[in-house]
């Protein structure tokens, strides 16, 4: 698997600690972490890969407000989410 610099890496959201785009993943005990979760980097992989494949930007946005929409998922993405990330899935 090809290494992906932080700045791939920090351009998702870590689904572990859940930090914003752009910021290093945290400890639970507080404080920043020297490594990103391994989560994130697997995200991160795979956001790369899927841009190689080009999805669109119109496919990508369709595929969150897919998820964003499951009833499950609605609340605590909602939450977790910032208000530029849901500023950009709203772009049309
Ligand atoms: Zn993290």
């Amino acid at each position: 698997m090809r290494r992906l610099t932080h700045e791939q890496i920090s351009s998702v959201r870590c689904p572990t600690c859940g930090v914003a785009t752009g910021k290093r993943c945290v400890l639970v005990a507080g404080g920043l972490r020297d490594e990103p979760h391994g989560t994130r980097k697997s995200l991160a992989a795979e956001t790369v890969g899927k841009k190689r494949k080009k999805e669109s930007h119109a496919a990508l946005l369709a595929r969150l407000r897919k998820e964003i929409a499951k009833p499950n998922l609605t609340k605590s993405v909602r939450e977790k989410s910032t208000a530029e990330d849901l500023a950009e899935w709203n772009v049309s």
